[in-house]
């Protein structure tokens, strides 16, 4: 299951004297019984299938999402983007039952969680932390007291196994020494840690994300993201976020769903949607991000062929369309070009036009990139 395969754990002492085997199964956590997930073998985390949620209002029936088909994988970070009122915080809320479907099915570990009885739902919540953009502490308790607060309610630890984990998450966060500090007297990314730190407090496997940087600053932006992923790769913890701002999804996330209107228009890995984005609403929020998605605007002579090129990870280091160009004959000039990094990964993309009418040589010269793994698209 998805802890055992999980490599020893060098971040938290307690995750690596305690490794579990699934989600919320550890008996030290959880003393209610019962099947929470399925056994060994799903490759997915999290299904959903045709998920719709309708709200009844004084106004009639409104659906919010509708016919929603996605998996969540283990140990990836995945982002939801859309704008506001598309669906993006009803969709999150799906996943802890906060909000309960009104068609389809949301499975966690192949089993459908709006199935479990009330001990039931009550294990998977603990287990599934979240983080939230206004931070929802209490204001009238300490950081200590914010942080221990959810292994109070668990009621699974003594006092002393509560206070041994309390520091062990707030040093995770970098804020041991406030721990008798009360949220009014630390910065916003501080408070943000204690809210991450309190998501963490019952070592979940699932970590929610409910727009938690968008109350922040952009440097501070980019210190608890760096927070998230590196509990992501250390503790293997999967974190669904939810977002509007495409420099997140660029940052963190692995994959990304783009909702409008209550649809997913679109869904793929972060590079392919960025450098390759097909649906209209995801091209506007890249637009607005300011990631340039149009790389040629027909601006060259009448003939030849106009490629465009996308290179990623190692294929960038390679050599291989002035090689090819030269043995083809072909020769061509370049159009647009640019390199940058999403998440870990290099890429290139250029925009050519190849001179010669030759078809035949063009598509060698394709056949040849793609032997390479570099993708193309024939835009003339
Ligand atoms: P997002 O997070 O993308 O901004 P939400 O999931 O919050 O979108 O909301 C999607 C749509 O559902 C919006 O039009 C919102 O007004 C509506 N909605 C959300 N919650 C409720 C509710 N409890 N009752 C009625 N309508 C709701």
């Amino acid at each position: 299951m998805m802890v055992l395969r999980r490599a020893a754990v060098k971040m938290s002492a307690g995750y690596e004297a305690m490794p579990r085997t699934r989600l919320g199964s550890d008996a030290r956590l959880c003393k209610t019984s019962g099947p929470v997930f399925a056994p060994d073998g799903f490759t997915q985390l999290i299904e959903l299938r045709h998920v719709g949620k309708t709200y009844q209002t004084a106004t009639g029936a409104f659906q919010a999402l509708r016919d929603i088909d996605l998996d969540i994988r283990r140990g990836e970070v995945f982002g939801i983007i859309g704008r506001s009122g598309a669906g993006k915080s009803t969709l999150l809320r799906l996943l802890n039952l906060l909000e309960r479907p009104t068609q389809g099915a949301v499975r966690i570990e192949g089993q459908d969680i709006t199935q479990l009885d009330a001990p039931g739902l009550r294990k998977l919540r603990q287990h599934i932390g979240m983080v939230f953009q206004h931070f929802n502490l209490l204001s009238s308790r300490t950081v200590y007291e914010n942080v221990r607060f959810p292994l109070r309610v668990a009621g699974e630890l003594s006092r002393s196994e509560q206070q041994a984990r309390v520091m062990e998450v707030l040093q995770l966060v970098g804020l041991t020494d406030q721990a008798r500090k009360y949220p009014r007297q630390l910065s916003g990314g501080q408070r943000q840690r204690v809210g991450v730190a309190r998501a963490l407090a019952n070592r979940p496997n699932l970590l929610l994300c409910d727009e938690a940087t968008s109350a922040l600053d952009p440097e501070t932006t980019q210190s608890i993201l760096r927070l998230l992923l590196e509990i992501n790769r250390t503790l293997r913890i999967t974190v669904v976020l939810i977002t509007h701002g495409m420099d997140v999804i660029r940052a963190v996330a692995d994959r990304v769903a783009i909702l409008d209107h209550g649809r997913l228009v679109e869904l793929g890995d972060v590079i392919d949607v960025f450098l390759n984005p097909q649906a209209e609403t995801t091209r506007a929020l890249l637009a607005e991000s300011g990631v340039e998605t149009e790389s040629w605007h027909g601006s060259v002579g009448e003939s030849g062929r106009v490629l465009r090129l996308t290179y990623k990870g190692e294929a960038v280091a390679l050599p291989v369309l002035s090689r090819y160009g030269r043995e083809l004959g072909l020769d061509f000039s370049i159009l647009q070009g640019s390199v940058g990094r999403i998440k870990d990964m290099p890429y290139g993309q250029l925009t050519i036009s190849v001179a010669q009418e030759d078809d035949a040589r063009v598509a060698q010269l394709l056949a040849a990139l793609t032997g390479h793994g570099i993708h193309h698209q024939v835009l003339r």
